[in-house]
């Protein structure tokens, strides 16, 4: 159907006072329907004392959902599920009210009760999963569809299956769509028409109605790269609609989270302006009034529309994501995307909902919302605009509104039901997320049920429910030299700008490096030389491209560069503290001016892929921001004086400084060593990586730029067994800071602890070392999570870091089940070259990494079970490629589980239970990430405790340490150990510590002493 101008309903609009009164009416009259003094909420809970009673307080609240949430892994030891409950509840001890307490205890592992237990548990969960999931057959979704078109009720198939990890689960995802349109249309085109539901002014109405989300139709959706996303969703959703439209079906698409939010709106566009599609009207999407953005969304599909000229159906919700939304944009660092008061979201709901019975025609409305206030003020708009009841519809989410369902329906309106259909461990997210709406204190339905009768405060208008708030001014913060220390946010890729800066920065590089190699001469005292040989640095990715020449130092330059160090070190340390830290709070504003330009650098110098460099970039900035706060909080000396005696421990500067860091975070390691050692006083050798001297000058830049004195920073790319020993055995020396392999850092150690003619100080070595980092996958894990949180951690930077997981040990019972889905989801990583988004795996560093890979590959194959072995095609011709393989079967004293690789080799091996993966994981010379992934509380407690690595990781990857929250570094052979980099006591290092006492006592009396003053 075609919509004109002319169609366009001509009525004046109420006006707003009486449109309110009418909404209070349409509310009231509601109300009453739904039953006096009865609760919207439909009574049907597993046990509604029971509910009632647990969910009273948050604590038991969250606990019982992560027991649900759990429970389908548990679904086959009744051990497992009495276990479980215990330790939740344990968890939350103290506020567990008293009966449920007794019931569990009552109900010792391995007995009958416990069985009992077990069996309650599983059957009220069970009950309460068919409370909001309509059936998991599509005989069973026919007869929850007939039963509610008895009740005169439509019905809306949502698909349950949101983690898509793999294509295979994707193209499953798509098949049962098309299953499903295809297994229900005939059936119901055999029921006889309810006019109702069937008709409408605009023609016939779709009885199969199939609620999809797009991110189901790929692994991977992600804005970053929209066109590939868009490209791989239009090919699966294309035979899902032509399907629906053989058959006679309306298609819906869902919205998801606010990160996907533009891209499927973009998609649903494209593919409905396709000529095949462009004229059908049985389609819809999703508008959520939580967002701030949803009016422009609005407008902006509306003018779409006019240009496509068929109409769509425009399903308007408030979201339900909010929780995620807040805790995700807190965490990154990012604007929170959704309004932050539910008033606001309530009135967002009204005005959209305004502009969709103002524009019914093209959009035609559905309005998604339980809330009595919400609806009757859509009703009251369509009315005063002369739009017909049956012109829009209401839908609502099975087992959730009931009563408020029958008094729509009895009213005449159409009634739409969301029923989601699927199996139960698909549902658990789905399941947890309606739980977590309808005991939401702000929630609609709990707050009519709690309230029961206040009717006039529900049907409050949401503009005057703001006003009447109060609005508690924070007390402005004291005024504090720097403000507090807050990790620099991740760039959010799925904005356009983003991009486009990004692919600006990459073109400029690359038309750089077109006019030639940069040339990177030695920096000694701010003078600049041509060293004694040349070294080559090429692209990773493509060989052919020569990134930099370096110049490389001798031993000679070397011990010139010790010398001016010296010097500059006097002068240097004599700059009050507070100073010294402004020089890295600048050089971190011109890190985030260059960020991309930075980020670029990275890209080609190293082969890492967009957001990996972008995290490196954002964690240099880190370094520079926290070591400066650091610096001013530890010049100030501590005092313990007693009357008669004042006692100031301080911190001088060490002297002369040899930082050797490693390429794989080319910018962020170097920056923290270097701004460290700098902000404690000392002077500083940085000596680059071979494989990264162009990154290395940047900062040496960036930091003369910030206002660092010239003598104070040494710059000398060269050969490590010529230049970095020559620095490691100058006497001059005081610290060594090395991250690095661990043979290179042993030999530092060793030759470090030599004290040669001339030396009169014991030489410090900060030593960072390799690991062999193993994941934990318990019997109860979230698999979804868990598969991919290993592949980040193992595969992320093509495994080049030191935190990667190489290891992965999985408790028996869920270990082939583990494998199997890792290894199809490994087919979905992307391999490619890093400048392109899409790239997920990149290249390697450089041929002789590649050639030890190659060798570990051999042996894996003797050594286990290679279950993927990704494929690299013609790349191989282009860099230093190699793919990802993953060996399974392995033993935990295999070499390929004992040895460190750095690379993209990961060892599965399996252990008994969750001690032996304990014993396994610890089982090695190295001790630096490791993590588990597990619903058990009482296997994370003993996790936390027995994992012996630096940094421990619960239930997420094991790499992306952030600076402060994270401090890294290990022990055992992963490093010397002690100070954390990124933590607070890592400036220590670079620091003398000495303690000043002072008699004040004169004659018997003692001055007051006076408040001590800070330096600088
Ligand atoms: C048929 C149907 C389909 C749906 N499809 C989708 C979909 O595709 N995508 C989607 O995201 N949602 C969808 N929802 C919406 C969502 O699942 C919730 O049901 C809906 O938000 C609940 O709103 P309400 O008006 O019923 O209840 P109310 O109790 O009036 O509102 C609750 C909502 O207010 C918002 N809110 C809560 N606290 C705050 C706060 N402090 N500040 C600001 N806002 C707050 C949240 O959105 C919350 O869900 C759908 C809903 C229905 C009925």
């Amino acid at each position: 159907m075609s919509i004109t101008e002319a169609s366009r309903v001509e009525v004046e609009p109420l006006a707003v006072d009486d449109l309110e009164k009418r909404t209070r009416a349409i509310g009231r009259e509601l109300f009453r329907a739904v039953g006096a003094g009865a609760s919207p909420l439909n009574r049907g809970w597993w046990d509604d004392r029971l509910m009632a009673l647990t969910m009273g307080d948050d604590r038991v609240k969250i606990q019982l959902f992560r027991f649900i949430d759990a429970l389908p892994a548990l679904i086959h030891s009744d051990e497992s599920v009495g276990r479980h409950l215990r330790e939740y509840l344990d968890q939350a001890d103290e506020f567990v009210p008293w009966f449920m307490k007794l019931g569990v205890s009552l109900a010792p592992v391995g007995t009958l009760r416990g069985k009992l237990l077990a069996e309650i548990a599983r059957v009220s969960a069970t009950q309460m999963a068919h409370r909001f999931i309509a059936g998991s057959t599509p005989a069973e979704a026919f007869e929850t569809v007939r039963q509610l078109r008895q009740r005169g009720v439509g019905f809306t198939a949502d698909l349950l299956g949101e983690a898509v990890i793999s294509d295979a689960e994707a193209e499953a995802y798509q098949a049962t769509c098309i299953d499903l349109i295809k297994g229900l249309a005939p059936r119901l085109a055999a029921m006889p028409e309810e006019p109702r539901l069937d008709r409408s002014p605009f023609g016939s109405i779709p009885r199969v109605n199939l609620s999809l989300k797009l991110t189901s139709l790929t692994p991977r959706f992600d804005a970053l790269y929209a066109e590939s996303t868009t490209r791989r969703v239009a090919e699966r959703l294309r035979p899902i609609l032509r399907v629906a439209r053989e058959n006679q079906a309306f298609v819906n698409v869902d919205m998801e989270q606010y990160a996907y939010k533009d891209l499927t709106y973009a998609i649903f566009r494209e593919v409905l302006s396709e000529p095949e599609f462009r004229d059908w009207a049985d389609v819809g999407i999703v508008a959520q009034a939580y967002l701030p953005e949803a009016e422009g969304d609005l407008h902006a599909m509306e003018e779409w529309v006019r240009d496509r000229g068929t109409p769509i159906t425009i399903r308007l919700v408030k979201g339900a994501y909010w929780d995620y939304e807040v805790t995700h944009a807190r965490q990154m660092g990012w604007p929170v995307p959704v309004y932050l008061q539910k008033w606001q979201s309530d009135a967002s709901f009204e005005r959209c909902a305004r502009f969709l019975m103002e524009n019914h025609e093209r959009l035609r409305p559905a309005l998604g919302s339980h809330n009595i206030r919400s609806l009757a003020l859509a009703m009251a708009a369509a009315e005063s605009l002369g739009v017909p009841t049956d012109f829009y519809e209401v839908q609502m989410l099975h087992g959730m509104g009931e009563p408020i369902e029958r008094a729509l329906v009895d009213r005449g309106h159409r009634v739409r039901v969301y029923t989601p259909y699927g199996a139960m461990l698909p549902g658990m997210a789905y399941l947890v997320r309606r739980l977590l709406e309808n005991t939401s204190n702000e929630s609609f339905l709990k707050a009519s049920f709690a309230a029961k009768g206040e009717v006039e405060a529900l049907l409050r208008d949401p503009e005057e429910a703001g006003a009447m708030l109060f609005v508690k001014r924070r007390k402005a913060p004291a005024p504090s030299p720097l403000p507090r220390f807050q990790n620099e946010p991740l760039t959010d890729f799925t904005r356009p700008e983003a991009r486009a800066k990004m692919s600006k920065a990459l073109e400029e590089f690359r038309e750089q490096v077109r006019s030639g190699p940069t040339w990177i001469p030695l920096s000694i005292g701010g003078e600049l030389s041509a060293g004694v040989e040349q070294l080559e640095v090429t692209c990773p990715g493509n060989t052919s491209l020569v990134i930099c020449r370096t110049a490389a130092a001798s031993a000679e330059d070397a011990e010139r560069a010790v010398g001016v160090a010296r010097r500059a070190f006097e002068t240097w340390s004599e700059v009050p503290p507070r100073q010294r830290a402004e020089v890295l709070v600048r050089a971190a504003s011109i890190m985030r001016r260059d960020r991309f330009q930075l980020a670029a650098v990275e890209i080609f110098e190293c082969g890492k892929p967009w957001r990996e460099a972008d995290g490196d970039i954002a964690e240099a900035i880190d370094f520079c921001e926290f070591y400066a706060r650091e610096m001013i909080r530890l010049a100030e000396p501590e005092h313990r004086d007693v009357p008669g005696e004042t006692n100031a421990i301080e911190r001088i500067s060490r002297g002369v400084v040899v930082v050797i860091p490693p390429w794989n975070f080319p910018l962020a390691i170097p920056t923290g060593m270097v701004v460290a050692a700098l902000v404690a006083g000392n002077a500083v050798i940085l000596k680059p990586a071979e494989q990264s001297p162009l990154i290395g000058r940047r900062l040496q830049e960036i930091l003369l730029e910030a206002g660092l004195p010239s003598d104070v920073l040494q710059y000398l790319p060269g050969r490590g067994e010529v230049v970095g020993q020559a620095l490691v055995d100058d006497p001059r020396v005081d610290l060594i800071s090395f991250t690095g392999s661990r043979a290179v850092g042993l030999e530092i150690n060793r030759r470090a602890a030599e004290t040669r003619p001339g030396q009169d100080h014991v030489k410090r070595v900060i030593a960072e070392m390799g690991g062999k980092n193993a994941l934990i996958i318990d019997d109860d894990a979230d698999l979804d999570e868990a598969v991919v949180g290993t592949l980040q951690s193992a595969f992320g930077y093509a495994g080049q870091k030191c935190s990667a997981c190489s290891r992965v040990v999985v408790v028996e019972g869920v270990y082939d089940a583990f494998v199997a889905r890792l290894t199809e989801a490994a087919r979905s990583i992307v391999v490619g070259p890093p400048e392109d988004p899409e790239t997920f795996f990149g290249p390697i560093i450089d041929a002789e990494a590649k050639a030890r890979i190659l060798r570990y590959g051999a042996l894996a194959r003797r050594e286990g079970w290679v279950v993927f072995a990704g494929d690299v095609g013609s790349l191989a011709d282009q860099g230093h490629y190699v793919g990802p393989m993953i060996v399974a079967d392995v033993a935990p004293t295999a070499r390929i589980a004992q040895e460190e690789i750095f690379g993209p080799i990961l060892a599965v091996i399996k252990a008994r239970d969750l001690d032996d993966a304990l014993a396994i994981a610890n089982g090695t010379k190295y001790a630096l990430t490791g993590g588990l992934y597990s619903r058990s509380p009482a296997h994370i407690a003993r996790v936390k405790r027995g994992l012996r690595v630096g940094n421990v990781y619960i239930n997420r990857p094991i790499t992306g340490a952030l600076v402060d929250r994270q401090p890294f570094g290990g022990f055992k052979l992963s490093g010397i150990g002690g100070a954390k980099a990124g933590g607070s006591s890592y400036l220590e290092e670079f620091l003398l510590t000495r303690a000043v006492t002072e008699n004040t006592l004169r004659r018997g009396f003692a001055p007051e002493e006076a408040e001590p003053v800070s330096p600088g």
